[in-house]
């Protein structure tokens, strides 16, 4: 007997006979003897449809009821759960972030979890009964509702193993595993048998929304077990694990993409000391997270150019920010770019290979597609390129890298 957390996302919940679907999943691992906590997302779109109701309503929100509605979508889906568990035999109930409680930070919006309660979760298992828990939700210090950011249920379904000590926690999506790529740009993606946290922490944070970045933060740190497999099909999925469970590891294991990025680019500021915390300081205290940043080397010794990435949705709030602190800064040209996307090659085999960033350079360059940005890390390489070339430059690194399904 063991304990698992199951957790299924939007797609697998999308309709009703989905949900019964999901209840037989579940019924099953509970008729292996076993003790089961599941965590559900809303049902696909709904999600969005929330988000759009708060923007339709007002163009800047007050994030406590933005979060308050858009946590609405799983409660739906928790109750509909529960009964199709009741229908087939298994003893169930829903739980509410609120009801555990799912302890977060007050950030609305983003909430980061800080402790969930499982006591009366444990004393059901006892009973038999299987949790089925709101993803994507939790309870702030002053009793608000708080959601977790886009794509929380992952991390509701790791924080709940963590907490409940489990032996696995299945995150069960409509893709069958953590592939090469994005099987859906990538046709000749392959599925990964196993990844590492660390490989997948880069591909979470550099775009691949198959695992929110948080919950794989959140499952290496507590050495939690998480397999990604499919709610539809009856296989294994990819596991993701330390890296001396990997017998032969691959130079590149995955490439990611994100086009949520914008450049922004301040011509001609003055090339002196504090410029780059001018700069960066009123955003950061604006709440704007910038990621890739070049400065050019100042020629007159007097003004250089410095270009940065912001997230697109806070490209406007970004562009005020500096406005506003133009003076200080010498009154430079701001000039903005929103078509952008960022392509990143990961494979912790980096770190004992040359070449991997060269090859990158040269296979771009041979389909004519123009670097932007560069950015590395130990294991991770990123550029930045014009959008309307982020499938071809997909496509055509996976088989620079010898990733292509055979
Ligand atoms: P869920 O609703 O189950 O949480 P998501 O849409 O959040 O599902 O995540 C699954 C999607 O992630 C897949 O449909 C796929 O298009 C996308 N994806 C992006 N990169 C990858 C990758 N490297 N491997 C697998 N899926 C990926
Ligand atoms: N329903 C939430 C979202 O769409 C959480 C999730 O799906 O993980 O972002
Ligand atoms: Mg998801």
């Amino acid at each position: 007997m063991a304990r698992i957390v199951m957790k299924f996302g939007g797609t697998s919940v999308g309709d009703v006979p989905r949900i019964q679907n999901v209840a037989r999943r579940v019924k099953a691992e509970v008729e292996r003897g076993h003790e089961v906590a599941v965590v559900v997302s809303a049902m696909s779109g709904v999600t969005n449809q929330l988000v759009d109701y708060v923007r339709q309503t007002a163009a800047i929100a007050d994030l406590r009821e933005y979060d308050t509605a858009v946590a609405t979508g799983e409660q739906v889906t928790v109750a509909l759960l529960a009964i199709a568990l009741q229908e087939i035999g298994v003893s169930a109930r829903s739980w509410l972030g609120w009801q555990l409680p799912i302890r977060t930070s007050d950030t609305h919006g983003s909430a980061r979890i800080r402790s969930i309660d499982t006591t009366i979760v444990e004393e059901r298992f006892k009973e038999g009964q299987v949790a089925v828990v709101a993803g994507f939700q939790g309870l702030s210090d002053n009793n608000r509702i708080t959601t977790l950011g886009r794509g929380g249920s992952d991390t509701s379904a790791v924080a709940l193993a963590a907490a409940l000590k489990a032996e696995r926690c299945d995150i069960y999506t409509d893709v069958d595993g953590v592939y090469t790529c994005d099987p859906r740009i990538v046709t000749k993606a392959r599925k990964l048998d196993k990844i590492t946290y660390e490989e997948m922490l880069e591909m979470a944070s550099q775009g691949a929304k198959v695992l929110q970045t948080r919950s794989v933060e959140m499952a290496m740190n507590h050495r939690v077990r998480v397999q990604v497999l499919s709610s539809f099909e009856d296989k294994p999925g990819t596991l993701v694990v330390d890296e001396e469970e990997i017998v032969e590891q691959a130079v590149v294991s995955g490439i990611a993409y994100s086009r949520d990025e914008a450049k922004v680019t301040l011509i001609r500021v003055p090339d002196r000391p504090g410029v780059a915390a001018g700069i960066f300081g009123p955003l950061a205290a604006a709440a704007i997270n910038v990621d890739m940043i070049v400065q050019n080397i100042s020629l007159d010794g007097e003004t250089t150019d410095m270009t940065f990435t912001v997230g697109r949705a806070d490209l406007k709030r970004a562009l005020a920010t500096l406005e506003q602190n133009a003076a200080a800064l010498g009154n430079p040209r701001i000039v903005h770019d929103a078509t952008v996307a960022k392509i990143s090659v990961i494979g912790v085999g980096m770190r004992s290979h040359t070449g991997v960033a060269q090859q990158m350079f040269k296979s771009l360059s041979e389909k004519g597609i123009n670097i932007q940005v560069i950015t590395t890390s130990e294991i991770k390489i990123s550029v930045l390129i014009d959008e309307a070339y982020t499938e071809l430059a997909l496509r055509t690194l996976h088989t620079a890298y010898g990733l292509d399904a055979g």
